[in-house]
C-alpha cells in the first residue's frame, strides 16, 4: 500500500523541530557517499564532499529538540544557512523528517505507549504528533456481545483512540487486557441511544450467525435516524471476516445488505426460518469462537479504522465489504448497493407506486380512460 503524502504547510517550516523519522537508518559508504534508508526499497542516496558534514554535524542535530533557526546557528561557519535549509526541505520532501514540535502536548506515557504507531504515521505524515493528538481526542463506540468485540476494543486501543465505549450485555463484558492510556467504558445495551450520538465512529460487531442480528438491525435503525456513520464487521462460521460496509448516510444500510445476501441464497427460506428461530430463542446461534481468527479480524479492522480516521486514506469500505478468508488469507472487495425495497432506508411503498405528480396521474387516468373507450 502506498501512503499518501501529508506535507506540512510551507509557512510551518520555520516553526518546526525537525527529527529524523524513527524508521530511517544512516548507512555510510566511504567518505563521499551515504544512504538514508527508509525500508529495503526506499532510500535517499547522498553523494559529494558535503556528505561527511551531513552525517557528522547536521544529522545528529535532527533529534527534535531544536528549531530550524537554532540548527542554522549551530552550523554557522560549517554549512551555509541556505544549504541547511535546502537539505532540510529535501529530507522533508522524502518523508525522512518529522516535526517533533507538537509532542509536548502528549504525556510521556502516551509517547512510550504509541511509539510504534508514531513511527508508522511518520511514513505518511511529517506531523505524526498532530495526527496522534487528533486520534487521542476521538471517541469510538463498539457494539457487540462476544469475544470478538473485546478483541476489537483491544486492537483499537493500540491505535491510540482516546475513548472507546463498549456496548455489550453485562455477562459478555470483561476488562480490557491491555494497559494503555485509553479510556474504555462499558455500557449496557439499553444505553445505546445515549452513547451513539457524538461518536466519531460506531462499530457493530457480529461473531457467528444470527446471534446478534436483531441488535445489529436496531443499531442500523438508530444510526439511520441520527444520521451517524457505522461500520459493520462479522466473523462467519466459514472463517470469513467481513469488514464493512461503512454505512454512511445515503449508502446501502445493514438491512439493504441483509436483503441482498438473502436474495443470493438458494436456501433463503430455510435461512430466514433459522434466523427467526434464533431470535425467538428456539434455536442456538453458532459461533466459530476461534481466538486467533478473532484477533486477526480485529487487527485488520483497527488498521482500516486508523487509516480512515487519521485522514491518511479515505475508507474503501463506503458501500463496500472487504471479505477476508481467514484460512487462505485471500481477500476481495464487494460493492453493496442500496435495496429499493429496504424496510429501513428504502422508499415507502406508496411513494414507489406513484413517483409522479398530480398532473401526471390525471394524464394517466385520461389516457387509460381513452384507451378503454370504444
Ligand atoms: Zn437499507
Amino acid at each position: 500500500m502506498q501512503f499518501q503524502s501529508l506535507q506540512p504547510m510551507s509557512d510551518s517550516f520555520e516553526s518546526m523541530r525537525p527529527r529524523l523519522a524513527p524508521t530511517v537508518s544512516v548507512v555510510q559508504d566511504g567518505e563521499d557517499t551515504c544512504y538514508l534508508m527508509m525500508t529495503g526499497k526506499d532510500m535517499l542516496r547522498c553523494q559529494g564532499p558535503l556528505v561527511s558534514t551531513l552525517v557528522t554535524r547536521l544529522l545528529p542535530l535532527l533529534d527534535g529538540t531544536r528549531g530550524v533557526a537554532e540548527i542554522r546557528d549551530v552550523l554557522d561557519g560549517t554549512l551555509e544557512a541556505k544549504r541547511v535549509e535546502e537539505v532540510l526541505r529535501l529530507l522533508l520532501r522524502h518523508h525522512l523528517l518529522m516535526d517533533a514540535e507538537p509532542e509536548q502536548v502528549l504525556s510521556t506515557q502516551e509517547r512510550v505507549a504509541f511509539g510504534s504507531l508514531l513511527a508508522l504515521l511518520s511514513r505518511s505524515s511529517t506531523q505524526p504528533y498532530r495526527v496522534l493528538e487528533r486520534l487521542r481526542r476521538m471517541r469510538l463506540v463498539v457494539v457487540g456481545d462476544s469475544e470478538l468485540a473485546r478483541e476489537v476494543v483491544d486492537a483499537l486501543a493500540e491505535c491510540a483512540f482516546g475513548t472507546i465505549d463498549l456496548v455489550s450485555p453485562r455477562g459478555a463484558w470483561a476488562a480490557p487486557t491491555l494497559e494503555l492510556p485509553v479510556r474504555v467504558r462499558h455500557f449496557d445495551p439499553g444505553e445505546l441511544r445515549d452513547v451513539v450520538p457524538g461518536a466519531e465512529l460506531v462499530i457493530g460487531v457480529q461473531d457467528g450467525e444470527f446471534n446478534f442480528t436483531r441488535q445489529m438491525r436496531e443499531l442500523n435503525r438508530l444510526c439511520l435516524r441520527l444520521g451517524v456513520s457505522w461500520l459493520q464487521v462479522q466473523l462467519t462460521l466459514e472463517a470469513e471476516g467481513w469488514l464493512g460496509p461503512l454505512h454512511t448516510p445515503g449508502t446501502a444500510c445493514f438491512e439493504c445488505m441483509d436483503m441482498r445476501m438473502k436474495s443470493n441464497l438458494r436456501t433463503w427460506k430455510e435461512h430466514g426460518l433459522h434466523e427467526e428461530q434464533v431470535e425467538q430463542g428456539l434455536s442456538m446461534g453458532r459461533r466459530l469462537g476461534f481466538r486467533p481468527m478473532q484477533r486477526q479480524l480485529a487487527g485488520a479492522l483497527a488498521v482500516e479504522v486508523l487509516l480512515h480516521l487519521s485522514g491518511i486514506e479515505a475508507s474503501r469500505l463506503v458501500g463496500r465489504s472487504l471479505v477476508i478468508d481467514a484460512l487462505s488469507q485471500e481477500s476481495s472487495l464487494h460493492p453493496v448497493l442500496k435495496h429499493p425495497a429496504c424496510p429501513a432506508c428504502g422508499t415507502p411503498p406508496e411513494a414507489r407506486l406513484h413517483p409522479w405528480g398530480e398532473e401526471d396521474i390525471r394524464l394517466e387516468r385520461t389516457l387509460m380512460s381513452g384507451a378503454a373507450a370504444p
